[in-house]
Order: C-alpha cells, then structure tokens, then sequence
C-alpha cells in the first residue's frame, strides 16, 4: 500500500507533464492491498503500473488520444490489461500519446503535448517532446511516476520513445500480446510491450503481457518462455550483424560514435561482430508510410459517430452527420493518414502504391531472415537523433516521419527489437541503442540489452 501511495501522490505531484489523461489511485491501492492480504500472489502483486490509453479499461476512459473518443468508456478489459491484473497489478491511470498512435512526438494528442522530464544541459530550458507514441508512457516512467507501463509499437512507438527518455522498452514478435481491446492502428504492424526502467523489469512485464488469445487471430499459440529467468549478460558464442545499409547519410557523429560504442560492449560481453547487409532496408520507410495509413484508413471507418464517443448533432443528413463528426473527432494527422490510406487503397492506384509495398514488405522480411543466418541478434541506433523540442517538426511530416528510419523494419517484418539506454549526447540528452532478433527470440534481444545496460 505504501507503493501504491507513494506512486499516486507522485502522479498528482507531477500534472505538469501532462503524461495522464486520467487517474485511477483507487484501482492501485486496491491491487495493493489485494497484495498485502495475500489475496494475490502473482508475479506483479500490488505493483501500480501505467496504461497507455490504447488499451480498452473497463469503465475507465479510453480515447486513443482522440476528441472522437472522449468520454468513451468500453464494456471491457483488453486481454493484456486483463493478463496485468492476473499477475496482480493495479492501474495508477491512463496515459497520453499521440492520437490513435499516429505519431513520434505526442504531438498528436487531442488532450496536448507531453512534456519530457528532461532539459538540455546548456540551460535553454527548451520543453522537448518525449517521442511518440507511447510519450506518455515514455515519460511516466522517465519522471519516476511510474515504475513500469504498457506501449504499443507500430513503426516504434515504444523503441523511439524510449530512446528519447532513457529507458528500455521491448516490441515483441508480432502475435506475442494480443491485440484484442487495444484500439486499431495499422493491425498487421500493430504490437504491445512494456517500457521501464530496467531490462529485467522489461523481462518480468513482458510474461505477464504475452500468450496467446483466441479472441486475437493473429495471436501466436506458443508458449511465454521464462524471459527473465533465462536473463544473462553473457553473449559468448552470440553473433551480432551490423547492417552497413544503417550507416546513413545525414545522422549526427555522436549517434555513429555511440553505436560504435555499443559493438564494443557486446563484444566485451563475448559477442562477434559480424557485417550485415539488408539491401531493402531504404525502401523500409516509404513501404510503412503506404502499409500503415491504408490499414488505419480501413480501421478508422468504424468512427462514424453512431457506435463510439462523439457525434455533432443538428445536421440534417446521415451523410453529414458521418462527415462532420469526423471533420470535428479527428486531428489533422489522422485526416493525413486517412487520406493517404484511402488514396494508396483507390482501384485507380492499389497495384502501383498498395500491392507494390506488400511485395517491398516481403523482400524486406526476406532481408532479415537471411542476416539471421550469419547472426543472432542485430544492432542499431533506436533513432537518428535525440528528443527534439515541442512543436520543431510539427510542420513537417516528412521530418517527423524520418524519425522512424531504424525502428520500422523490424515492425514491417514483425521482429522483436527493444531501445535500451546508450548514454548522453552533447547536451546530456539520453540516446538508446536498438536490438533485433529473430522471430520467436526475445531472450537474446532482451540478453544483449542487458550486457549494454
Ligand atoms: N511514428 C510512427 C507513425 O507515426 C510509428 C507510430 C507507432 O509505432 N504507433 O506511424
């Protein structure tokens, strides 16, 4: 109880981030106490964890970080959430990201930005974002508010977020966590993990987020391994690619310095380097910015203003009423991504854009499957910079969308890949180092992770 108090009063102490958009302390200090009788026993007993606001709580508000959500409060309980509160977790409240998740930045959000714990070391003050989409996530955990949450990645928005705040995060092998109640983005992209502050609180989360779901078709039916009994830093006999096709043009020295750094860790915990290539790896971007948006574009049409959250009154036809409930519900990202979705979809132009990203998707899976016949676990940069300031690349897409350059192959080929902390940049700002694996294998993601931590 004195856990679960302590974090809710460091909630409340903490509004000024702008990381919750709703607070539950009771539901923590009921898993608390549920805890302190001994009524439960599980692996996350009593411990009050964060929910990013993607995730369908059952009375509780979930908006996706949308106005056309407001106030919408599912039936339900999404089956990770429902897995959390079998291991005994209880929920501090919901947290801030970018509208149904489309972003890196939490910019996005309808309910405002988020603002980093940290500053620049050269005084400026300058309020920098926390990266998106789990920004909210991402920065409970970084302000101490929160000692562990749930992400959701689809391009990698657990992996940059947590680059930017320093701390770790995991997207496991697509199908690991159901995706059943967590409201849909992109759902062959789509996948939820944990973010905290160390590897093996990553590890302990992760078992208690996975396994498989009926109610999810996607779902793999394969056991949840032991993640964090199987924990060791020792890589001896490991191989670790690195692809020369990250090595790009226009990336900071201090982000190639640190990858530099992280070979010698690895190596330093018995680990071989070993030269990659992923020839497809350009084309990994533009296929997500087709994949992505056509797939929200189809999810979306359920926000019509007749089954969930808001709908604008007083127009005379059902046509209008769809339309303006959307021109008022959505953001201007969303509309972006609609737009782009239905256009990539249009019978005019499926094969040139949608058909031919699906087949650039295979050859970027292919890519990988053959690096993982000389390697066991790759390693990259989470990001091509560190966290920027509020509001200096909402002006332009193409920026913003650059941003996602080492984190979306892996969600294309529905790899497990995790951001751990790398160290400072310059201006003492937390830069994080990317692990991916081979289908099936997050034990050597989460392995070589823990020898850079
Ligand atoms: N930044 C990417 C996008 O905007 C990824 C988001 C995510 O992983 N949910 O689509």
């Amino acid at each position: 109880r004195e856990v679960a108090e302590a974090y809710n009063a460091a909630v409340a102490a903490a509004r000024g981030l702008n990381a919750y958009t709703v607070e539950t302390p009771e539901d923590a200090l009921a898993a608390a106490d549920a805890a302190d009788s001994g009524k439960s026993t599980g692996a996350l007993a009593g411990i009050p964890l964060g929910i990013k606001d993607l995730f369908a709580t059952k009375g509780v508000d979930t908006t996706a970080g949308s106005r056309i959500l407001k106030d919408f409060k599912p039936p339900y309980e999404s089956t990770v959430v429902a897995n959390l509160r079998k291991a005994g977790a209880g929920m501090l409240g919901k947290l801030n990201m970018d509208e149904f998740a489309m972003g890196s930045s939490n910019e996005t959000s309808a309910y405002g930005p988020v603002i980093s714990p940290w500053r620049r070391t050269d005084g400026s003050n300058v309020s920098l974002t926390p990266g998106g989409s789990s920004g909210g996530s991402a920065a409970a955990v970084a302000a101490g508010i929160a000692p562990g949450v749930t992400g959701t990645d689809t391009g990698g928005s657990i992996r940059q977020p947590a680059a930017f705040t320093g701390i770790c995060g995991i997207k496991p092998t697509y199908g690991r966590c159901s995706r059943w109640g967590i409201v849909s983005f992109a759902s062959s992209l789509d996948q939820a993990g944990p973010m905290a502050k160390t590897v093996r609180d990553c590890a302990i989360l992760l078992g208690a987020m996975a396994g498989f779901d009926p109610k999810d078709s996607t779902s793999l039916d394969q056991p949840v391994p032991d993640w964090e009994g199987a924990l060791s830093s020792n890589l001896s006999g490991k191989r670790v690619g690195i692809p020369r096709e990250y090595r790009i043009d226009g990336v900071p020295d201090e982000i190639n310095v640190l990858w530099d750094k992280g070979i010698e860790w690895l190596k330093d915990a018995g680990a071989t380097p070993v030269e990659i290539s992923l020839p497809h790896t350009k084309y990994a971007l533009p296929t997500y910015y087709i994949i992505a948006p056509a797939e929200a574009s189809s999810n979306l049409a359920r926000y019509d203003g007749v089954r969930y959250g808001m709908r604008v009154e007083g127009v005379k036809t059902l046509d209008d009423m769809y339309s303006a409930t959307r021109a008022a519900g959505f953001g201007a990202e969303v509309k972006r991504r609609i737009m782009i979705g239905t256009y990539v979809l249009s019978a005019g132009f499926y094969d040139a854009y949608f058909t031919k990203a699906q087949r650039v998707r295979a050859l970027i899976k292919q890519d990988f499957a053959r690096a993982f016949e000389q390697c066991d676990v790759i390693l990259t940069p989470t990001a091509p910079s560190a966290a920027f300031g509020i509001g200096e690349k909402m002006s332009d897409p193409l920026a913003m969308y650059l941003n996602d350059v080492f984190a979306v192959p892996a969600s294309l080929a529905g790899l497990p890949a995790m951001s751990v902390p790398g160290g400072l940049d310059e201006q003492g700002l937390p830069l994080g180092l990317h692990l991916i694996g081979p289908e099936m294998d997050e034990q050597t993601v989460l392995n070589a992770a823990l020898a850079i931590e």
